[in-house]
């Protein structure tokens, strides 16, 4: 049985199961079912037969989920995307997709209900399943080539190490779909018959709602960004009598730092707290490490964890060879759940993916080093940033401010708290500066960059300045720029 059909069998067995609970609504598992099959009859009706991609835009809806299977039916991988991205960037993901064809919640809910397709037209372990759309250092978008290898390769290794009951999980969706993380949840919850139950953004805009929804949400598995776990825990009514079913904490995207483990292991002792690693472009995760209080008493920084069996995970030094265990060098995954590579962009492609004894192998970009068979991550080498668990390249929002009309350079810098990225920092060289102080000037500019980017891209505090100031070899010298932050 392959992934769709894993899933699809609990729409026949188990029809009332409850699939996905949203903002108050719900959907089961006959219900995915015949909306996921209504949307692959309407995909081959309307679309050439082409596995050319289709866009999904919504905000976490239960219909979207019948949008990501019915595009796949129909074999065409689908392009998650969120209302919380500007619709700039939404159009400008679509155009470089190719899709031809965008799926909203109202659409998918409005198609007639459909016979089933001739199984026949089943994609293969190669077809690309979905397309996610990171950060480009450019100012492009990149979008991601996940294919159900890939994707299978990633559900089949958790389910065997997480040991998920079928049809008894509920799973805590916190990432909007267009984040890989969120894959985590909902193919490890659609796999195994449990529920999924997203929390929205106005959930999160608002903390009363946001304790009263986990109040009821029944959650056994908890998957979120660290930075995510780390806010609730400043609410001290967070804890096990909040949640008394959860039974883990899986965590990725970024740093987990020592501090939030210890004080979810305290406030929920019947729950494990695990640590996954991995970028986008090699599935969700490709290390996992199960945080207890002997790792806490033995590593700090904690570790990322074991690479998943049947993948390979490398530390290369300058030279391109592996580093002695304990030396620091860029982080190499191999394995089947790396990417084929970015849609429609061989160059892109060619610097970051290669072969690897008969293994497609990707350069992280990631420092990392090897230490008692266990990954540790180091940073990164290149200006790829993690603000509260998204992905931002600088020169994405630099590439986004020079386009703004009277910009004539910008440098974008992290700015950090506590060790880690908390905001960041726009400095600016304008044609002509208007009235203002700075900050009434970045206001605007601010205002005028949310068209094109979304919210958390966003600086948080602009500086003009009349010119850059320039290192011995001609760039922009960022540490110059840094001393003026906080
Ligand atoms: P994304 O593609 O959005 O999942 O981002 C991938 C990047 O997030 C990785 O290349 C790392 O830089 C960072 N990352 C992912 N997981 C972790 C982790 N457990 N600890 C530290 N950084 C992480």
């Amino acid at each position: 049985m392959d992934l769709l059909e894993r899933i699809d069998k609990w729409g026949r067995t188990a029809p009332d199961r409850l699939a996905h609970a949203s903002g108050g609504r719900t959907m089961s598992y006959g219900q995915l079912l015949r909306r996921s099959e209504a949307v692959a009859a309407y995909l081959a009706r309307t679309l050439p037969d082409d596995g050319s991609p289709v866009a999904v835009l919504g905000h976490k809806e239960p219909e979207l989920l019948a949008g990501f299977l019915g595009a796949v039916k129909a074999c065409h991988p689908y392009v998650p995307l969120d209302t919380a991205l500007p619709s700039q960037r939404v159009l400008r993901i679509i155009s470089a997709a190719g899709a031809r064809l965008t799926l909203t919640r109202e659409g998918i809910a409005a198609l007639p209900q459909a016979p089933s397709l001739d199984p026949a037209r089943r994609i293969g372990p190669v077809d690309p399943y979905y397309i996610i759309f990171t950060s480009g250092s450019t100012g492009e978008p990149k979008g991601v080539v996940i294919t159900l290898g890939c994707l299978t390769s990633f559900v089949d290794w958790m389910l065997a190490e997480q040991g998920l009951a079928e049809g008894g999980e509920t799973f805590l969706n916190q990432a909007p779909f267009s984040f890989d993380l969120s894959v985590m949840d909902l193919y490890l919850s659609l796999a195994t018959g449990g529920t999924l139950f997203s929390i929205t953004r106005d959930d999160i805009a608002d903390p009363k709602r946001l304790y009263e929804s986990l109040a009821v949400s029944g959650v056994t598995t908890w998957v979120s960004t660290p930075s995510f776990a780390q806010m609730c825990l400043a609410e001290p009514t967070f804890a096990a009598p909040l949640l008394p079913r959860v039974r883990r904490f899986l965590f990725c995207g970024e740093t987990l730092p020592p501090e939030v483990a210890r004080e979810l292991l305290n406030r929920f002792p019947a729950a494990a707290v695990w640590n996954t690693y991995g970028p986008t472009e090699a599935t969700v995760a490709t290390t996992s490490v199960r945080v207890d209080r002997a790792v806490l008493a033995r590593y700090s920084p904690l570790p990322v964890g074991y690479p998943k069996p049947d993948s390979r995970v490398l530390v290369m030094d300058a030279s391109g060879s592996p580093a002695p265990q304990g030396e620091r060098g860029e982080i190499v995954i191999a394995g089947p759940n790396v990417s084929p590579g970015y849609l429609g962009r061989p160059d892109l492609t060619g610097q970051a993916f290669y072969d690897l004894d008969g293994m497609r192998a990707y350069r992280s970009g990631d420092w990392g080093y090897l230490r008692d068979g266990l990954l540790f991550f180091e940073g990164r080498m290149d200006s790829q940033v993690k603000l509260h668990g998204y992905r931002i390249e600088l020169g994405d929002v630099e590439a986004h401010l020079r386009a703004l009309a009277g910009v004539r350079d910008a440098a974008v810098l992290p700015v950090y708290r506590n060790g880690r990225p908390e905001s960041l920092a726009a400095f600016v060289v304008l044609a002509e500066r208007p009235p203002g102080s700075d900050f009434q000037v970045g206001r605007a500019l601010r205002g005028r960059l949310a068209e094109r980017l979304p919210t958390y891209m966003l600086p948080r505090k602009f500086f003009c300045l009349e010119t850059f100031p320039m290192t011995a070899n001609g760039k922009v010298d960022r540490r110059k720029l840094a001393e003026a932050l906080p």
